[in-house]
């Protein structure tokens, strides 16, 4: 007998007919004589549905009362999936973050998760139940309810699993697994059969918000083996474990993308020492989380500075730079809000020089500008315009033959 965490998301659990059609799925399970914990999300656009009340009152709303009203959507199917399995005939029962007692810290709108109690789960599993976690939130020290952020039902799956050590965490949605870049993007794209916490992680945190980045970064750690696939249809999906010797290495495993971005460019500022301090310092200060920097070379003792954030955070970052820009004598403040940044993911990337040329080659075969570069270790990315976005992933999916099962590394 295995114990399985599952976890639904919006979509997943968007109608009462989708309530219960998860609640035949758990019950196939229960039927092999295995135990399940589930996790729910809140139905389809409902998280959205309570942000955009909040934020018809008050801009930016309250933290603590976010939090309070969000928690409710997760609260509703929890209570609808119990009914559901009742209603099939097999015992369920539904808790709160708080009832489990999931602990966070007081982080509102993104609390992070300290320590799960795990006593009242294992009793009720001993009773025959099935059990139903409202996912996305949690409790602190002192009783106030948290949420985890947006996409944060993944990580309390994950976390459960990770302290009841359940034998697989399974991740339903409604694609049936992790694309080499969203299908949404490239109906070319091809479902991985595996990929490693690593490329998932760089993947995540680049933009693919088919998992939270959270959610990777606690089933690495505590090497939980974590599959996502499809509510919908039937299928093996795409599993995340770590590299094992003999596995097939893709040079590419995937094209990341991130919407969010925006960037801001600080010109002809003196260079000279803790000039990157004095711009960033006050951003940091405003806890505004700048991503890339490039910073000029000076041949005339002035330089040019560019950064990105994200894009919410844009016209706060703009106000500030104009502030401290102008006391330091800069010539010229300039930014672009309708920008996106590409990435490249591959661990085979390590291994083989090339790649960002024929990326920067087939981009500029598009006629694409690129207007910022960073690499690291597995991945390369590009911020480029808006209106670029589909050109450059599609181009990108082709030139590296992202849709080919194996990559062959001379092709590449
Ligand atoms: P859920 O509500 O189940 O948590 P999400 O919307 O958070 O679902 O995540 C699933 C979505 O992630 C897919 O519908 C897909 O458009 C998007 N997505 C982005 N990148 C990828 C990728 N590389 N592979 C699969 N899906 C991706
Ligand atoms: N309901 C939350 C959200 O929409 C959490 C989740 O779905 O994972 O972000
Ligand atoms: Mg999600």
């Amino acid at each position: 007998m295995a114990l399985y965490v599952h976890k639904y998301g919006g979509t997943s659990v968007g109608s009462t007919e989708r309530i219960k059609h998860v609640a035949d799925n758990i019950i196939n399970v229960r039927e092999k004589g295995h135990d399940v914990v589930v996790v729910v999300s809140a139905m389809r656009g409902e998280t959205n549905r309570l942000v955009a009340l909040a934020r018809e009152i008050q801009e930016p709303p309250n933290p603590r009362e976010l939090d309070v009203l969000l928690s409710t959507g997760e609260q509703v199917t929890i209570a609808l999936l119990c009914m559901a399995l009742e209603q099939k005939g097999y015992a369920a029962c539904s808790y709160t973050g708080a009832q489990v007692r999931i602990l966070t810290d007081d982080a509102f709108t993104k609390a992070r998760i300290l320590d799960i109690d795990t006593d009242r789960i294992k009793d009720t599993l001993s009773a025959g139940k099935v059990i139903v976690v409202a996912g996305f939130q949690g409790i602190t020290e002192n009783g106030d309810i948290t949420t985890l952020g947006r996409g944060g039902s993944d990580t309390t799956a994950v976390a459960l699993a990770a302290a009841l050590k359940a034998d697989e965490c399974l991740i339903y949605t409604d694609v049936d697994g992790v694309y080499t870049t969203d299908p949404r993007i490239e109906p070319r794209a091809r479902r991985l059969n595996r990929i490693t916490f690593e490329e998932m992680l760089e993947m995540a945190s680049l933009g693919s918000k088919v998992l939270q980045i959270r959610s990777v970064e606690f089933a690495g750690k505590y090497n939980v083996s974590l599959r996502v696939l499809s509510s919908f249809t039937e299928g093996e999906g795409t599993l995340i474990s770590y590299e094992e010797a003999g596995m097939e290495k893709a040079l590419i495993s995937g094209i990341a993308f991130n919407r969010d971005e925006a960037k801001l460019t600080v010109l002809g500022v003196p260079d000279r020492p803790g000039i990157a301090h004095k711009i960033l310092g006050p951003i940091a200060d405003a806890n505004i989380e700048v991503d890339m920097i490039v910073q000029n070379i000076a041949p005339d003792a002035k330089t040019d500075f560019t950064f990105t954030v994200h894009r919410n955070d844009y016209k706060k970052a703009m106000d500030i730079l104009q502030r401290t820009c102008t006391e330091m004598g800069a010539r010229e403040i300039s930014g672009d809000d309708k920008i996106v940044k590409i990435s490249l993911v591959g661990v085979g990337m390590r291994s083989h020089a090339g790649i960002a040329s024929k990326m920067f080659e087939s981009l500029a075969g598009e006629g694409i500008n690129i207007r910022m570069i960073s690499t690291s270790e597995i991945k390369i990315s590009v911020v480029v315009d808006e209106r670029y976005l589909e050109l450059a992933v599609r181009t990108l999916h082709e030139v590296f033959k992202l849709d080919q099962d194996v990559q062959s590394k001379e092709s590449n």
